[in-house]
């Protein structure tokens, strides 16, 4: 992911050590930070990295590669790049020599020798020009992630789990590997809501989706799946640490009380599991259908407890054990 955090950085791109220094005195004194390149291909593999500076100002003059074939890289970068903002500082000075940088996407054009007033008003446009980005891109990303995102819990909201279930599942059909998924619906909530009322209610979906998080690893997944139900993903987990892992975050739940405005409640979850080992086709309503089963049954045997759906791979076994029984 490439950050915005870089609005007082600049790259200055010179192959002279005199203008160089007269360039970077100039940008220090006006507040800017400087990252230096002695040529276009040291710039350009300075341009890659995350968070480079996205203000250039470049000689065009240079040994391996020039300040005008740069630029036509850098409007070749693909759409997740933001954008650069280039200016050519250059002893040529011609009209020709203009319409050239200004076609190979140069954004300004200053003539060598440079009066420093000039550099720095042309300077703070280009910087504005980048703040402005920068703006837009914070706002997009703030955008996606209110689209994406339970507004109460900060979870994955019902839509964004659902998509990753999607691609988990077709993830794990290309590896080869285990995929265990798990409903959690937080028992009797509704008792919750009336005894303490709905704000602390609100701040139990809070906690317990922190405490779920606390529990889970970096690649699985949490999501707000309806209003007290809840869809935990994890990825290569089996059958036998599904189980495992599950109670743990049951247990997470219910061993201390929650706390809010003073009060406490202890507060019990229900879970259901199923696992996809490979052995059969499904889709993701199936395995959804199968967790919610086994949630079912999770609430039915008494709630606080994990109940995990049976796996054909299982029903194999058993009829194979039986049909054994049978013959002998
Ligand atoms: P069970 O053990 O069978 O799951 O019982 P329950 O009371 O948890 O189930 P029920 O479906 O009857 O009630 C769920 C309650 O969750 C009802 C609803 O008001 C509450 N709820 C849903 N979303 C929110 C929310 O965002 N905040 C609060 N405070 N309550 C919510
Ligand atoms: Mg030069
Ligand atoms: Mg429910
Ligand atoms: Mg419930």
């Amino acid at each position: 992911m490439i950050t915005t955090d870089n609005s007082n950085s600049v790259l200055v791109v010179e192959d002279s050590k005199i203008y160089e220094r007269i360039i970077q005195n100039h940008l220090r004194s006006w507040g800017f930070q400087v990252t230096l390149a002695g040529d276009g291909e040291e710039a350009w593999e300075i341009l890659q990295l995350p968070n480079s500076p996205r203000l250039v100002i470049m000689d065009w003059v240079m040994p391996k590669m020039d300040g005008v074939e740069l630029c036509r890289r850098i409007r070749r970068l693909p759409s997740p790049f933001p954008y650069t903002y280039t200016l050519i500082l250059t002893a040529k000075d011609s009209q020709a020599d203009l319409l050239k940088a200004m076609d190979a996407g140069v954004d300004d054009f200053l003539a060598k020798p440079f009066d420093e007033l000039e550099l720095k008003a042309r300077l703070f446009a280009g910087k504005r020009i980048i703040d402005l980005q920068n703006h837009l891109l914070a706002a997009r990303e703030s955008l996606r992630h209110a689209a994406s995102h339970d507004s109460l819990t900060g979870l994955m909201n019902r839509r964004e789990i659902m998509d990753s279930l999607q691609r988990e599942m077709a993830r794990a059909k290309r590896e080869r590997t285990p995929l265990s998924i798990a409903l959690v619906d937080i028992d009797h909530f509704k008792s919750v809501n009336d005894e303490m009322g709905h704000l602390f209610g609100d701040e139990v979906l809070k906690e317990v989706g922190k405490r779920f998080q606390a529990k889970l690893r970096l690649y699985d997944f949490v999501g707000r799946y309806g209003g007290e139900e809840f869809l935990l993903i994890c990825p290569g987990c089996d059958w036998t640490s599904a189980h495992v892992r599950m109670d743990a975050i049951r247990e997470s739940v219910c061993s201390a009380p929650m706390s809010a405005m003073g009060k406490y409640r202890k507060v019990t979850t229900s879970i259901g599991i199923a696992t996809w080992d490979q052995t059969d086709e499904l889709n993701v309503n199936v395995l959804l259908n199968r967790a919610d089963h086994a949630l079912y049954e999770a609430k039915r045997n008494g709630r606080n407890r994990v109940h995990q759906a049976p796996n054909p791979s299982h029903f194999e076994f058993s009829n194979l054990a039986l049909s054994t029984v049978g013959a002998v």
